[in-house]
């Protein structure tokens, strides 16, 4: 067997890093392992986002479970919590076997971490973390806990996120515009949303302007039963559904994801509330340095619209 190829190491990183990461932290992590592989280490990343019941149970460990003490952070006292930090391990030539030896090798895949703007829980100075590397843009964990989400600067020089080239649908090829703005704007059209929600019909060109933006604070507007007048105040704010995985209607779920697709995200917009529909929207609140639950409330709707 030869060594493992860059793409594997690249593929089971990023699932192991999971849903959720911040993307310039998930970017640079991939980084890491690319520029790893080409001096001739195989790193690997082991974890990167947890959510706050994952680090609980790991907090449990050594203290009311069973196993080693592994971790001093409870839920929402780890950089992991909010998708900022990863874990790294090396691997043999042919990438079968982990190994932890904080050696030459592994020191220098820390130095190419500090390099992309991590820091190291190798130079921390009572509680030594060497699989650890993390960004927080010199947020506290209390500050991250409050919902404040740092703005991240991007070191790895390179424009492309994913481990893999993503496959171009044909959605996407489709000539003017974006294909899922085109979506948005024929919910909008659909239903006599165009009539119920005052606005003249739009021309699904897959372009984001004013006319669709408009139309579809209207249609929230209809379906939160509020004056319809285009402007997104106190009472649309409040008036506004709660939509979640767990607890959503189609309807609203249609005008979540029109807005997710006119924010810049690639939704069928089917009425489903599933794990796609739910990563983007946490996505956006991401973005938006707003609470990341994937339940889209009058903080998400504020800034769908503001
Ligand atoms: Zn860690």
């Amino acid at each position: 067997m030869g060594r493992v190829s860059l793409n594997t190491l690249l593929q089971r990183s990023e699932k192991n890093m999971g849903s959720g990461m911040n993307p310039i932290v998930k970017k640079s992590a991939l980084e890491l392992v690319r520029r790893a592989y080409a001096e001739g280490i195989n790193a690997q990343i082991s974890h990167g986002m947890r959510t706050y019941a994952q680090q609980n149970a790991l907090y449990a460990q050594g203290r009311t479970k069973k196993g080693a003490v592994v971790t001093n952070a409870r839920g929402g006292y780890s950089n992991h919590n909010f998708g900022l930090a990863v874990d790294y391990f090396l691997t043999n030539n042919e990438g079968t076997t982990a190994i932890w030896d904080v050696d030459k090798k592994w020191r220098r895949v820390a130095a190419i971490g500090k390099s992309l703007g991590f820091s190291w829980g190798g130079d921390w100075t009572s509680f030594k973390d060497y699989p650890h590397l993390e960004m927080t843009g010199g947020l506290s964990t209390a500050q991250l806990r409050a919902g404040k989400r740092p703005n991240l600067v991007d070191k790895t020089g390179t424009k492309t996120a994913a481990a893999t080239p993503t496959k171009v649908s044909s959605a996407t090829a489709s000539s003017g515009g974006s294909s899922y703005i085109k979506e948005a704007q024929k919910y909008a059209n659909s239903r006599d949303y165009p009539t119920k929600a005052k606005f003249t019909k739009l021309t699904v060109d897959g372009y984001k302007g004013p006319k669709t933006m408009n139309a579809l604070l209207r249609i929230y507007q209809y379906y939160a039963k509020v004056a319809i007048d285009g402007i997104f105040g106190r009472n649309s704010k409040a008036a506004g559904s709660i939509q979640s995985r767990k607890k959503h209607t189609p309807g609203w779920t249609r005008l979540i994801q029109s807005l997710l697709n006119v924010h810049g995200h690639k939704l069928a917009v089917d009425g489903i509330f599933g794990s796609g529909t739910e990563a983007a929207l946490k996505s956006f609140q991401r973005s938006k340095g707003i609470a990341v639950d994937g339940i889209a409330g009058p903080n998400t709707y504020e800034k769908f619209f503001k």
